[in-house]
């Protein structure tokens, strides 16, 4: 998996580099706009917002243009965080720095989980009783549909993207409520105790204590 690194301070981005290696990616570095533009095609992209040839929005905006690979923004503490937070951009999640390259990575995943079905070929997903249909949102249990409300829906889907994998509460909240809701995750538990109820399959959305949750698919 190609990543490009555009950050201009070369210390910063000799490490994310040599970590990434070690994660098993591809990094490609550019240290400015132009070279980034001229780096593409990618599979994901880390952008840094203070770059010294054009403002960093405005490179996204481009790179959004071009390519459909998934971006995180990295930005400055303070007003630079303010802004992006504003704007809503539609980047696909940022960092602020000093950030530890354990949570870049587990943003990474998280990003790359979250925006993998983008290429899913069939809408329907079948995890033995339940089917979950991507395009109309409906989901069945042996052949009857439940009433899902969307949070329901969404916490279900999000966990049956990676079916036995243990998803966090970050994760979820990131995909389900959006990486800007900043609160407890504590509301999460009624919905999915709500969905436990409606999907009527003891044991099927199972709770990893202190983690998360994950679909532990019926046979
Ligand atoms: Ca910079």
């Amino acid at each position: 998996m190609r990543v490009l690194v555009i950050e201009d301070d070369d210390a910063i981005a000799s490490a994310l580099e040599k970590g990434l290696i070690r994660e098993g990616f591809e990094p490609i570095r550019a240290g400015t706009a132009a070279q980034a533009l001229n780096s593409l095609p990618v599979d994901f992209i880390l952008l840094d917002l203070g770059l010294p040839d054009r403002d960093g929005v405005e490179l996204f905006q481009n790179l959004r243009a071009v390519t459909s690979a998934p971006i995180i923004m990295v930005t400055a503490r303070g007003a630079e965080q303010d802004r992006i937070a504003g704007l809503d951009l539609g980047a696909d999640d940022y960092v602020v720095k000093p950030f530890g390259f354990r949570e870049l990575v587990a943003r990474i995943n998280a990003v790359l989980r979250r925006t993998s079905h983008r290429d899913m070929e069939s809408p329907t997903q079948v995890l033995g009783p339940i089917e979950i249909d991507r395009r109309t949102r409906k989901v069945t249990v042996a052949g009857e549909e439940i009433a899902c409300t969307p949070k329901e829906y969404g916490i279900l889907e999000f966990l049956a993207r990676d079916p036995g994998a243990t998803i966090t509460r970050q994760e979820i909240l990131d995909s389900v409520w959006g990486s800007n809701w900043f609160g407890s995750t504590k509301m999460m538990d009624v919905h999915v105790a709500s969905l436990r109820r409606k999907l009527g399959i003891p044991n099927v959305v199972e709770t990893v204590r202190g983690i998360g949750f994950r679909l532990v698919v019926p046979q």
